[in-house]
């Protein structure tokens, strides 16, 4: 049967008289390469089910979250049973400190840790915190790195801001922007420069110690500790945005991969199972300056939700297990090797980038470690590449600017199809 999407065509111009552009998070319109955005009626596994009838082998994972696959049996048990005792409560419960207890044996450097709703509101109320506990005013983050959409770090901005061509968007006000300082990822002395020339007035540095948000980019050896050992010098903080990196690099994140502690760390998706939960910690003695330990306000209706840490509870307990981490990682290094195969026979030369169950290529000969590298690709090839995929059931990331994730439930012949759909996708780039 040819694949058509009738149904999702009508739902999406349907959804755009009542919703901007159709969908509430800009890269589900498929803004950057073209056509139309499936529309989903199920997932299950490592399958998307969509309202057309199609099923596609996911990549995507909800953008990260779903590293068990969807509607894994342990984590919907938990939650039939959790919504029995009702939805929410607005008042503390011991399912909070079960999930802190779990997020702090995994992640050393947080001795405290604030559950909130999303990554954005993660690293919005870190960075008040950083400015509140050293009195500084300024921000340091990198140029493709994604933290999120608030005022403070939207200012060279990857993922969808990037897809959208608007990484600084309207409507931040000039006096905010002109605190975020920018830095090229993987330059340590474009960053010891900024420090020179502002070092006394830097907060902190946030980084994506592992950018997944303007494609998936590496740190250069070294790297990471250079950033640690400069922050450290000008008595700056070092964030660590770990929200798409956290729990899926490594168990311990990209601070457990790379052994480097962090002062702060901001976590989301896989903490929260796929139900909207984001965190942000670290060193006792800032984390003492939240309300109401301390002075800083944040706060927040849904914090903390029974069904979100029930999510996440048991999604950590699931992938805490011994082997896990290293079965996952090479599932994800037999697809690169078997896509980047199919690549050369067509004679491409691409960039593969792969660290754990993260991986992404880049329409490329060149090298790619920093954002101006990455926005060399060729987006339309990219573009055709994707829609070959998808056509043959290979739900990507629609944008060369975003990673890609494996999940425990990506059987081996879901890997063996995605690598001949690969060949099949090549050929058509090689037309275009
Ligand atoms: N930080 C990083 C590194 C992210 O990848 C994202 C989202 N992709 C965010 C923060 C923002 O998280 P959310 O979309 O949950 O607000």
């Amino acid at each position: 049967m040819a694949f058509t999407l009738d149904k999702s065509a009508a739902a999406f111009s349907a959804a755009k008289q009542h919703i901007p552009g159709g969908v509430n998070s800009p890269v589900r319109s498929f803004r950057g390469v073209g056509g139309t955005p499936p529309f989903i009626a199920a997932a299950q596994g490592s399958r998307l089910h969509d309202i057309d009838g199609n099923q596609y082998i996911d990549y995507v994972g909800s953008w990260g979250p779903m590293i068990l696959g969807h509607a894994h049996p342990a984590v919907t048990e938990a939650l039939r049973e959790a919504v029995g005792r009702g939805t929410s409560y607005g008042a503390p419960t011991l399912l909070e400190t079960e999930l802190a207890e779990l997020v702090k044996a995994a992640v050393p450097s947080i001795d405290l840790v604030r559950f909130v709703n999303s990554g954005t509101e993660a690293t919005m109320s870190v960075l008040r915190l950083a400015r509140a506990f050293t009195g500084r005013s300024k921000i340091v983050k990198f140029a493709g790195c994604y933290h999120g959409h608030h005022d403070s770090l939207l200012v060279k901005a990857g993922s969808g801001a990037t897809t959208l061509g608007i990484p600084d968007s309207p409507g931040v006000p000039e006096g905010i922007a002109a605190t975020t300082l920018t830095a090229a990822y993987n330059d340590i002395a474009g960053l010891a420069d900024i420090f020179h020339r502002h070092g006394e007035d830097i907060a902190a540095v946030i980084i994506e110690p592992v950018p997944g948000n303007m494609g998936l980019v590496l740190p250069r050896d070294g790297y990471l500790q250079a950033v640690r050992d400069l922050t450290a010098k000008y008595e700056s903080l070092l964030i660590f945005d770990e929200v798409m990196s956290g729990f899926r690099v490594a168990y311990g994140g990209a601070q457990a991969a790379f052994g480097i502690t962090p002062d702060l760390t901001c976590l989301g998706k896989v903490i929260g199972g796929g139900l909207p939960v984001g965190a942000y910690g670290g060193r006792r003695d800032i984390m003492e300056y939240i309300a109401p330990a301390g002075p800083v306000y944040q706060a927040g209706t849904l914090s903390g939700n029974p069904l979100a840490m029930t999510a996440g509870i048991t999604t950590l307990k699931a992938i805490g297990v011994p082997g896990y981490y290293d079965r996952l990682s090479e599932k994800t290094a037999v697809l690169c090797a078997g896509v980047k195969a199919q690549a050369e026979k067509f004679g491409f030369e691409l960039q593969h980038h792969q660290i754990g169950s993260m991986f992404g290529l880049f329409f490329t000969a060149e090298p790619v470690y920093d954002y101006d590298s990455a926005k060399r690709s060729d987006v339309g090839a990219f573009n055709t590449y994707f829609h070959a995929m998808l056509a043959q059931g290979v739900y990507l990331a629609p944008s060369q600017f975003e990673a890609a994730f494996m999940s425990s439930a990506h059987s081996d012949d879901d890997i063996a199809v995605t690598i001949a759909a690969s060949a099949a996708a090549f050929a058509k780039v090689a037309d275009y």
